[in-house]
């Protein structure tokens, strides 16, 4: 099978759809209710008698966690297996094909350890910094997300392994995790939260999706039928199998029905003795255990298809595709006077600092731990690059904790004091962020930035390289010359760096998510992190760069933004057409070209910005991107298309997506704050959804507005002399709602739901 060939239902199952019907037809119902909960941690049941065997599911999602035994939970001590950057790192190469390629490594992965479904990609929004797990999702942005979680999902799929997409939905925080409820509008919901999963589901097929622990709405995400049955299965067309978060079923009479078609882990219980009890009574529909049955009986057979015994995957290969993600996923952050790329052959000092430099901090805590198959240090990198040529010294400058140590912060100030170069390894020591908890503040440990307050004192040649899985304050900030933010990079992230250093490779990724000066800036920080229960996404569609934009708060370093040691310029912007129909498409070129001597990749952003909008929107947001690598001097045209979702809102009194006509700039940038190159097109709606909803509320002003309800409301108006009392255009009449004209004895309630029934007829047609 060609290595870039996805594997769905229909491709691989064509002929055997039609033998699932018979194998349900051939099950016991205890046999049925079975097949919708697992049988331990990790595989599902089997039906021996009929030949379908378990499949394993197993984490996910930047390396392979499978314990030795399916009974166990296994953390910390599972087979070893290539762990690739966090997604939160990797997502700050903004590279699809990476992404990809990541995954078709992780999908061999799989079949090597006979795991049939990964539990990953993450697709959840970075509502706030402070979020436990953000290092297991990409970004502040549901394009971002969705766009690298379709990559994931065809490079994992393309290898006949499946997926889960997870969590859907709205699990935006640890705290309270599995008993908050999210409070949210349907537009946020549908524009913020559902699109990423939405665009996933809809590209790539995953096999699974994996539904949260909280509430949304009052609501268990696992039994949401809103969620589940309406929206993913009915709306967006998934066919594949409703997984359950491990331990998120309360209710599982409730679950099946919302649309849940696997609870897992499986546990010692009478559950399907109470199931099958359930349905006899007839308090449960056998059509809805035989809908999720058909559905676990098509990821099983396709699991079993997809089998490769004896299947062996090449760890130096996978060693090196780690260190190649890591190395495209560092954002240089700060870069005075050129300091680096280090020039090797000039250097003849380096003070290494911080015991993130011998132990590299290279992934999150909780269940996405992955056991390495090796793991290489910076310190052992740079040697290895330096050699003897250059003298290298270290020092500990805290303790493993984070604590502070003033006998180590000492030795580490001198140290750097006798150096050419300080080379700082800080961030978030382990315990700071994990699932299953929220971060408590955006600080790293008191004893990290004394290390690099003080060492940038003394020492003017300083660079900070940065572990940790998210947003941090730097109150040092203008101390260090040079600043690398290199996340949680996985278990060749050594190498990565000390490549980004030496000039090896050009640093190209961008921030995935904004960087603020400080947690009081954040959106969600008024509504953080709920109280009795309830978290309210008070800040709506304002997430990430949406509120920043539209506050004009400065953060430390916006959405989208990375330096490189060479500079890049965008020119000749193109639209295909200066206006676009419903339906239609835009092509948007761009020619961007590399004005340095260094060879470097650039990250081309596309935003849109509405311009005349009646709704409430973002000053802008991002709808399209791509990656190039551009030699010395060369320029590329690089070619995105935008499509109608791209300029819609979802209308929440249609409960529809709605194209919004009106004016709009498509901005062309190296980030959300730098924009280089403008452009104006007019969007022309399809003019049924610019009517308006009429009933009894809807203010005068609504039907003046069009003309044909204008007319309408006139010729009600006739028929009744006191309307010469309020005709008019002021303001103070045309905002009355129309029932008003009831209380003030100008129309009847005859006449005012006549004319509301007339004026919804005319705007449906
Ligand atoms: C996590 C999931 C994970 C599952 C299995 C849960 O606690 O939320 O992301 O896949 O455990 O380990």
């Amino acid at each position: 099978m060609d290595s870039k060939q996805r594997v769905g239902w229909r491709k691989t199952l064509g002929a055997t759809e039609a033998n699932i019907q018979e194998l349900i037809s051939k099950m016991t119902l205890e046999e049925k209710i079975a097949l919708t909960i697992g049988k331990d941690f990790w595989s599902t049941n089997d039906v021996e008698r009929l030949g379908i065997a378990p499949i394993a599911l197993n984490d996910g999602p930047h390396g392979v966690r499978k314990p030795g035994a399916s009974s166990e939970i296994g953390i910390g001590s599972s087979f070893a297996a290539t762990c690739f950057p966090t997604a939160n790192t990797l997502a700050c190469s903004w590279d699809s094909a990476l992404v990809e390629e990541v995954g078709e490594a992780l999908g061999e992965e799989c079949l090597a350890l006979d795991v049939q479904v990964l539990l990953g990609p993450g697709v959840n929004i970075k509502r706030t910094p402070l979020g436990g797990r953000c290092f297991e999702y990409y970004s502040e942005d549901p394009v971002l997300s969705g766009e690298l979680g379709c990559a994931f999902v065809n490079g994992v799929q393309s290898k006949g392994i499946g997926t889960s997409l997870k969590h859907y939905a709205c699990n935006n925080q640890e705290y309270e995790r599995m008993s908050i409820s999210v409070e949210i509008d349907q537009r946020t919901l549908r524009e913020i939260y559902l699109a990423a999963f939405e665009r996933v589901v809809r590209k790539a097929r995953p096999w699974t999706v994996m539904c949260a622990y909280n509430k949304v709405n009052g609501v268990f995400a696992s039994e949401h039928t809103q969620l589940l049955h309406d929206i993913l299965k009915k709306e967006w067309g998934f066919e594949g199998v409703l997984v359950s978060d491990w331990g998120a079923v309360n209710e599982k009479e409730k679950a099946l029905e919302a649309g849940l078609d696997l609870q897992m882990p499986g546990y010692p219980s009478d559950h399907t003795a109470k199931m099958a009890r359930l349905v006899r009574d007839g308090q449960l529909s056998e059509s809805v255990i035989d809908e999720a049955a058909t559905r676990m009986l098509r990821l099983m057979l396709l699991g079993k298809e997809n089998r490769r015994t004896g299947f062996v995957f090449d760890p130096d290969t996978h060693h090196a595709l780690a260190r190649k993600a890591a190395a495209e996923s560092i954002v240089l952050l700060k870069n005075t006077d050129n300091l680096l790329p280090l020039q090797g052959d000039q250097l003849r000092s380096v003070a290494l600092i911080g015991r993130f430099a011998i132990q590299p901090r290279y992934q999150g805590a909780g269940s996405s731990q992955v056991v390495p198959t090796r793991l290489d240090s910076s310190y052992d990198e740079l040697q290895r690059w330096l050699g003897d040529k250059v003298h290298t010294t270290y020092a500990d400058g805290y303790n493993d904790e984070g604590s502070l140590d003033e006998a180590l912060l000492h030795a580490a100030v001198e140290q750097a004091k006798a150096a050419d170069v300080a080379l700082i390894f800080a961030g978030l020591p382990g315990a700071y962020e994990s699932e299953g908890y929220d971060r408590k503040h955006l600080f790293m440990p008191e004893s990290h930035n004394r290390l690099i307050t003080e060492i940038c004192e003394i020492q003017p040649n300083t660079i900070v390289v940065l572990h940790n899985g998210g947003a941090v304050a730097m109150p040092w900030i203008d101390g260090p010359k040079a600043i690398l933010e290199a996340g949680l990079g996985g278990q060749a992230v050594g190498g990565a760096i000390v490549d980004t250093l030496s000039g090896k490779v050009n640093p190209s990724g961008k921030l995935a998510e904004t960087f603020p000066v400080r947690i009081q800036d954040t959106p969600a920080y008024l509504n953080y992190p709920g109280e009795a229960n309830k978290v309210y996404y008070g800040e709506r569609l304002f997430v990430g760069y949406r509120y920043y934009d539209k506050k004009e708060i400065k953060p430390l370093f916006p959405f989208g933004y990375g330096l490189s040691y060479t500079t890049f310029e965008y020119t000749r912007l193109h639209i295909n057409n200066t206006e676009m129909n419903a339906g239609e498409t835009l092509d948007v070129t761009v020619s961007v070209q590399n004005k340095g001597a260094t060879a470097g990749k650039e990250v081309i952003q596309l935003y849109v910005q509405s311009l005349t909008s009646q709704f409430i929107r973002p000053n802008k947001e991002l709808k399209a991107f791509a990656k190039v690598a551009l030699e010395p001097g060369e320029s590329k045209d690089v070619r995105l298309t935008l499509e109608e979702r791209d300029f819609q809102i979802y209308d929440d009194e249609r409960q529809a997506w709605r194209m919004e006509g009106g004016e709009f700039n498509i901005l062309i940038g190296s980030s959300s704050e730098t924009i280089a190159l403008r452009e104006r097109v007019i969007v022309h709606e399809d003019q049924r959804s610019m009517v308006p909803l009429f009933n009894r509320i809807s203010p005068i002003k609504q039907f003046l507005q069009y003309p044909k309800t204008r007319e309408l409301l006139a010729n009600t108006f006739a028929e009744t002399p006191r309307a010469v009392l309020f005709q008019g255009d002021d303001e103070m009449f045309t905002s009355m709602p129309i029932a008003k004209m009831v209380v003030l004895g100008v129309l009847t309630d005859e006449k005012v739901d006549t004319l509301i029934e007339q004026a919804n007829q005319i705007s449906s047609q």
